[in-house]
């Protein structure tokens, strides 16, 4: 369909580009349909001639539409619809046919502007196909979530959904050099179930998972969204207390030991209740490095159980010291 406004060498670039290629007169009526909108439409150029698209395509948001030709026609000037706005312009049909769960329909990128013909203001609509970058993004963004999922499985403890051992090392780690570097405070907080075999012994070990969780759950609800917590082995965690003083550690320390003895699971109508024992060091500069920050901390825990359990110790000038309870 060549009425006049294309020369013969520009017609050829329009049959065999592969973009749909549409031009409406100032009515709104096509009066250019190239060979990849016929082909995708199943209209022939004879058959849409002179048409107007609003006629031809029902389908099509007219209030939306009209007020983009407008402003196409007003301001002279170029207009581009990307498939992220609106998936596409034509219903037709995917082709991207070798993808496995492929897309329906075509999505499609369109570009509007102005054509001046004697006065007259036409518009040039450009389609498109970009079903197959959709197609590469929705991979993209499945990968991703494998990978989210991937680091999940890496990083969090399946029992309890909290940082497994690694990942709250690596943390601790991190939070080491940060406070050398920064002079920053911090404290690492280690805690242990007491009697806990007797707890499996007693009631099962699925009992003794469901108090895992429900331990890992009150911790979670005593510290803050910014502090760090991990399952460090059986039914040993550690906290890292980030910014936080001495005197704030035996506080949240305390009341962790507290609301955890105040904890009741309830496994198969039975109560069970628990206590923890705690051992706790403030970061110094003079400590060593991380792992003897672990070690520090144990040794303030086995204090606790030596001393009789469900008690906080501290690791403080190279003694462990009781935190007495109020
Ligand atoms: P203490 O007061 O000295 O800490 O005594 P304890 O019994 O808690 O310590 P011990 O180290 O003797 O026992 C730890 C128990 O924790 C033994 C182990 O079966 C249990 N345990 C470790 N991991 C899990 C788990 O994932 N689920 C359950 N149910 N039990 C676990
Ligand atoms: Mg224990
Ligand atoms: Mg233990």
């Amino acid at each position: 369909m060549n009425n006049g406004i294309l020369d013969t060498h520009y017609a050829t670039i329009v049959d065999k580009i592969d973009n749909g290629i549409v031009m409406l007169d100032q009515k709104n009526n096509i009066i250019l349909w190239n060979p990849f909108m016929e082909k995708h439409s199943g209209i022939k150029a004879e058959e849409i001639n002179k048409k107007n698209i609003f006629d031809a395509f029902s389908y099509l948001s007219k209030s939306w539409l009209e007020l983009k030709l407008q402003s196409v026609r007003l301001l002279k000037s170029y207009s581009f619809i990307s498939w992220t706005q609106r998936p596409y312009l034509f219903q037709f049909k995917a082709t991207t046919g070798f993808i496995e769960d492929q897309l329906t329909y075509m999505y499609q990128d369109s570009t509007f502007f102005p054509i001046m013909d004697n006065g007259k203001i036409h518009v040039c609509i450009i389609i498109k196909d970009v079903t197959e970058n959709v197609n590469f993004s929705n991979k993209i963004e499945e990968m991703k979530d494998i990978t989210r999922t991937l680091v999940e499985i890496a990083n969090y403890d399946a029992l309890t959904s909290i940082s497994n051992r690694g990942y709250i090392e690596s943390q601790l780690m991190q939070e080491f050099k940060r406070a050398k570097r920064y002079k920053s405070e911090f404290s690492l907080l280690m805690l242990d179930i007491d009697h806990f075999k007797s707890i499996n012994d007693v009631h099962g070990h699925l009992a003794g998972d469901d108090v895992l969780k429900e331990l890992s759950t009150t911790v979670t609800e005593q510290i803050r969204d910014s502090d760090l917590f991990g399952r460090f082995g059986g039914e040993e965690f550690i906290v890292i207390l980030l910014n936080t003083s001495e005197d704030t550690t035996i506080i949240v320390a305390e009341r962790i030991r507290k609301a955890v003895e105040q904890l009741t699971t309830t496994y198969k109508s039975v109560n069970i209740n628990i206590t923890i024992s705690q051992g706790f060091i403030q970061y110094s500069p003079k400590i060593k490095d991380y792992l003897q920050m672990l070690h520090d901390a144990d040794l303030a825990l086995y204090h606790s159980k030596k001393n009789g359990r469900n008690q906080t110790s501290q690791f403080k000038d190279n003694k462990c010291l009781s935190i007495l309870s109020d």
